[in-house]
């Protein structure tokens, strides 16, 4: 297999097996995107399990479906590869599933990208009729008319930040 093919099994793999079924396979228990801790065998659901990653705040440790299949069969990368099937062909459905999370990955990259250039646009606009504000006459019609803009600005400015929280 070239580099490339196994990049692309790789994601294939991602995008078919999640953390949590990895889990499952090998007795650990996931409750609302939680369990025991495996890297230090934890007595509580401290660790955290989203679809790509399991997380433990404690050790500061994120393994991905790979890590923890090694940690599992104490084994190497490439032993976790083939036990995960990365050496099998591919079935179509894998293939177009492992495309749509790698689309919606790099969308999802541009939309926050976007989102802060938004929010530090505001924010430079603020400071500008703030700006204005500070240097005229109060209440004068540039005054009043900056204040009104302002206003918007700062609206649109929780707009966003509510949004993104
Ligand atoms: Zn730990």
């Amino acid at each position: 297999m070239t580099k490339e093919q196994i990049e692309e099994r790789k994601e294939i793999l991602k995008a078919t097996i999640s953390v949590p079924d990895i889990l499952i396979r090998y007795g650990v228990q996931v409750k609302r995107g939680r369990c025991k801790a495996i890297c230090h065998d934890g007595k509580n659901y401290t660790a955290k399990v989203s679809d790509e990653l399991y997380y433990c705040f404690k050790c500061d440790l994120g393994m991905d479906i790979f890590d923890i299949t090694m940690y599992f069969n104490n084994c190497d990368f490439w032993t976790a590869f083939e036990l995960l099937g990365g050496t099998e062909k591919p079935s179509f459905t894998a293939r177009v599933k492992a495309n749509k999370a790698k689309r919606e990955r790099s969308q999802r990259i541009t939309k926050e990208r976007e989102e802060k250039a938004k929010l530090r646009q505001i924010q430079s606009i603020i400071t500008a009729y703030r700006g204005i504000i500070a240097s005229s006459e109060p209440f004068s019609y540039v005054w009043c008319y900056c204040q009104n803009k302002l206003q918007y600005q700062i609206y649109l400015l929780e707009y966003y930040t509510e949004k993104r929280c």
